[in-house]
C-alpha cells in the first residue's frame, strides 16, 4: 500500500475560520478546528494526512504586512521536507500579494504551495469553504506543482498572475494575463505544461526586509506638487497607468518623474486595465515616461510588481539592477513580448 501523503495547513486568518461577532466576521482561535472536526469527508480514506498551524494573531488579511510575509516564508521553509505540499489559508482581501510575495522569497521551489480561502466561512451553510480546502488538500497532496498557487472557485491560478475582482462571487480571483494551471470541474484538471520548470537547484528562502515601496494610480487633474511628495520618501513605486502604458506627458509631470529616477527611484510602469501588456512605443505618452527613467512592468499584476519591487529593493541592490530585474521573467509573473524583425 502507498504512503498517505502529508500536508502543511499554515492558517493565517481570513474569512474562512470566521465567527460572527458583534461588529461582522471576525478571526476566532481555535474555531477553524472545531468547524473542520465536524466534516467526516476529512478523514475520508482518500484524502491526504494534515497538520494544521493556526498563527496567532489570525489575521483579517487587510492588516497583513511584509512582515506577515516573512513569518509565514519561514515557517514553510523550516517544515518543507517534512510534508509533500503546503497550504495557506488566508484571507482573500490581500491573498495576492501574498501568494506574489512568496513566490518571490521562494527560489526553486520544488513542491506546491497553494493558498485558498473563502469568501464565506466554513461555518455557514452556504460556505465556499468546504470546496475550496478540500479540493486545496487534494491538490497539495497529489499533484507537485513547482510553484505558488492560489485555488478559489473551482481554477487553480499561479499566484503572481492572479488579483482579486469580486468582493461577491465565489469566483473570487482572475488571472487575465496567464491561463488558469488547472480546473475543478468533474475531473480535477491540471495542465502541467502551464507550470514553472522543475527546478533543478535545491530550494531557498530569500526573506524580503524593509523598503519603501508604493503604488500610484494615475488620476486625470494629477498635480506636479501631489506626485513629487508622493514620491519623495521611496525606493520605488508602481505607477498604476492608463491603458498600454500611458499618463500625462505635461513636462512638469515628467521633470518631477525624471528627477525621482536620477536619485535611485525605481519606478515601474503597470497598467490600470485588468487585462493586456504594458508598450510604452504604442504612444507618444507612454514613450515619454520610458524617456524620463520609468520601466516597463509589461503584463505583471499590481500586485506582483509591488512585491517584486520590495523583494529586489530589500535586498540592497543597485537601482538599476532593479530597473532590469523588473523586467525580467523571475518567476513566470510576466511575460515580454517576443520581438518582431
Ligand atoms: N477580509 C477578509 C480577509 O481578507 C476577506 C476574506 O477572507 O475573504 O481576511
Amino acid at each position: 500500500m502507498k504512503a498517505k501523503k502529508s500536508v502543511y495547513i499554515a492558517y493565517t486568518g481570513g474569512t474562512i475560520g470566521m465567527r460572527r461577532g458583534a461588529h461582522g466576521y471576525e478571526p476566532a482561535p481555535g474555531f477553524l478546528e472545531e468547524q473542520m472536526a465536524r466534516l467526516s469527508v476529512l478523514n475520508s480514506e482518500d484524502m491526504p494526512h494534515y497538520r494544521i498551524h493556526e498563527y496567532d494573531p489570525l489575521l483579517d488579511s487587510s492588516n497583513m504586512s511584509p512582515a506577515d510575509w516573512v513569518k509565514l516564508g519561514r515557517d514553510i521553509m523550516s517544515r518543507y521536507q517534512s510534508y509533500d505540499g503546503f497550504i495557506v489559508l488566508h484571507g482573500t482581501d490581500t491573498m495576492a500579494f501574498s501568494a506574489s510575495a512568496l513566490s518571490f522569497m521562494f527560489r526553486n521551489l520544488g513542491k506546491p504551495i497553494v493558498f485558498t480561502g473563502s469568501q464565506i466561512p466554513l461555518c455557514e451553510v452556504r460556505t465556499d469553504a468546504r470546496e475550496n480546502l478540500i479540493t486545496s488538500l487534494l491538490i497539495a497532496a497529489h499533484h507537485p506543482i513547482p510553484e505558488v498557487s492560489l485555488f478559489i472557485g473551482h481554477q487553480l491560478l499561479r499566484g503572481n498572475r492572479a488579483t482579486k475582482i469580486s468582493a461577491k462571487r465565489f469566483l473570487a480571483f482572475s488571472s487575465p494575463n496567464y491561463p488558469p494551471l488547472g480546473e475543478a470541474g468533474v475531473d480535477l484538471m491540471i495542465d502541467r505544461s502551464r507550470q514553472l520548470p522543475p527546478p533543478s537547484q535545491p530550494v531557498a528562502f530569500d526573506e524580503v526586509g524593509q523598503a519603501q515601496v508604493a503604488d500610484l494610480r494615475i488620476f486625470p487633474g494629477i498635480t506636479p506638487e501631489t506626485l513629487k511628495g508622493f514620491l519623495g520618501p521611496l525606493q520605488g513605486a508602481v505607477l498604476h497607468t492608463y491603458g498600454a502604458g500611458n499618463a500625462p506627458d505635461r513636462p512638469e509631470l515628467l521633470d518631477v518623474l525624471r528627477q525621482a529616477s536620477e536619485r535611485g527611484v525605481v519606478l515601474v510602469n503597470c497598467t490600470q486595465c485588468l487585462e493586456g501588456s504594458v508598450n510604452m512605443a504604442d504612444y507618444a505618452t507612454g514613450n515619454a515616461l520610458r524617456e524620463v527613467g520609468v520601466v516597463s512592468g509589461y503584463d505583471m499584476t499590481p500586485e506582483a510588481a509591488l512585491t517584486k519591487l520590495y523583494h529586489l529593493l530589500s535586498r540592497g541592490l543597485d537601482p538599476e539592477i532593479v530597473r532590469d530585474q523588473m523586467q525580467q521573467n523571475l518567476r513566470g509573473e510576466l511575460t515580454r513580448p517576443t520581438l518582431q524583425s
